[in-house]
């Protein structure tokens, strides 16, 4: 079962469509889909909701926070909405705020898997401005958060870009962190061979702790999974390491 741990939905009409259409292509069985808004040229948790509510074998719905604005409320309210995880993304303080504690553990209490994007951020929206820093976003703010909310499945996204050290250093001694790989084809990854990833999952069980995942546009999809699953043949991961990472682990914190 092949499982896109991270994508999001584009604010573009009939997306999921389009989206399902080339997950049956490319024989992506689920996506976990979230939308962060016109920032980043996205629907909202509304799009979202009405995508998965239409495709719930296939879409699961994660909840978008805006972490200094919305309360915990909101983490019941997604919740009861059907979503099954939560996005974080630019936070107004950094991640591990004790502001946010109310969140993190009523995430903790309904089993919601939280998907931290971590690292610099890009936007799409220009011309405004924005209380945004990338510095709140760094990996081992979640290594407090990882402590504090030991039931919590944290995922870092991007693997920390480019604090990739900190990140896959925390999977490796925290059990509830988690890394994904995604990064668009034009990206980070565009510069990192088999050497750099050999070098970060050198550990035991390592690939218990990725999670694979696409973030980017649909038509991007076909090239990211062939980068991936080449990546995985030049790791010489076994079919149960690959299987792992492709979606088994996801599907468990998912208690799919
Ligand atoms: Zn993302």
């Amino acid at each position: 079962m092949i499982i896109d741990a991270h994508t999001h939905y584009w604010d573009e009409r009939h997306y999921p469509d389009g989206l399902l259409a080339e997950y049956d292509r490319l024989g992506i069985d689920m996506g976990c889909i979230s939308g962060l808004g016109a920032l980043f040229g996205l629907g909202d948790n509304g799009d979202v909701e009405e995508a998965f509510r239409r495709h719930p074998d296939r879409l699961v719905g994660f909840g978008y926070i805006r972490l200094g604005r919305d309360d915990a409320a909101l983490v019941d309210e997604l919740f009861n909405r059907g979503f099954k995880g939560l996005k974080f993304t630019c936070p107004l303080e950094n991640y591990d705020h004790k502001a946010y504690y109310p969140i993190y553990a009523r995430a903790e209490e309904l089993g919601m898997p939280a998907l931290f994007h971590s690292g610099i951020v890009t936007t799409r929206e220009k011309g405004r401005r924005w209380d945004i820093s990338s510095a709140r976003m760094r990996p081992v703010f979640l290594d407090t958060i990882a402590h504090a909310f030991p039931s919590l499945h944290i995922i870092c996204a991007h693997m920390g870009v480019p604090w990739y050290d900190e990140a896959t250093t925390m999977a490796r001694i925290l059990d509830n962190i988690y890394v994904d790989i995604t990064g668009a084809p034009q990206g980070w990854r565009l510069q990192k061979d088999v050497a750099f990833f050999q070098e970060l999952f050198y550990w035991e069980g390592a690939y218990d702790k990725v999670l694979w995942g696409t973030d980017v546009h649909y038509r991007d999809m076909a090239a990211t999974l062939a980068r991936d699953r080449k990546l995985f043949r030049d790791l010489g991961l076994s079919e149960e390491q690959t299987e792992n990472v492709l979606g088994r682990m996801m599907a468990r914190l998912l208690s799919l």
